[in-house]
């Protein structure tokens, strides 16, 4: 169902003719052609007076990023020492844990090794006895 653009009635879409006031379906399409076309040049022209606004405040941004850096530099300056005490006590953190990660990783190793053993041995017994049977 969709409105006739001309009187208002609904009415259904396959029809090709208005039934209150006889427009015919060609006419009702030109009539929205013509409304899409109004509404994308008023699209249109809310963009280029976005791109005008742009253009017209970047003055104002650029002063705006201009008050700003001194802070921003000066606040970057303030954490350089913080960033490299991290840095050194994250190398430290890395070198202690660095052996105990190694016995860990060489534990593990080997008792996967084990269990692995331990399966082809459990492995060898069940087919030896099914061989038997
Ligand atoms: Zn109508």
């Amino acid at each position: 169902m969709m409105n006739c653009p001309r009187c208002g009635t609904e009415w259904p879409a396959s029809a090709a003719y208005c039934p209150s006031c006889g427009t015919p379906r060609s006419e009702i399409e030109r009539l929205f052609l013509d409304a899409a076309r109004v509404a994308n040049r008023a699209v249109d022209a809310g963009v280029s007076a976005l791109d005008r606004a742009a253009v017209a405040i970047q003055p104002t941004v650029n002063k705006a990023v201009q008050a700003i850096r001194p802070a921003v530099d000066a606040t970057a300056k303030a954490l350089e020492p913080v960033a490299r005490d991290v840095a050194s006590a994250t190398k430290e953190v890395a070198n202690a844990v660095g052996p105990v990660a190694e016995k860990a990783v060489r534990k593990t190793k080997a008792a996967a090794v084990k269990a692995a053993d331990a399966t082809q041995r459990a492995a060898r017994k069940v087919s030896a006895r099914a061989r038997k049977q």
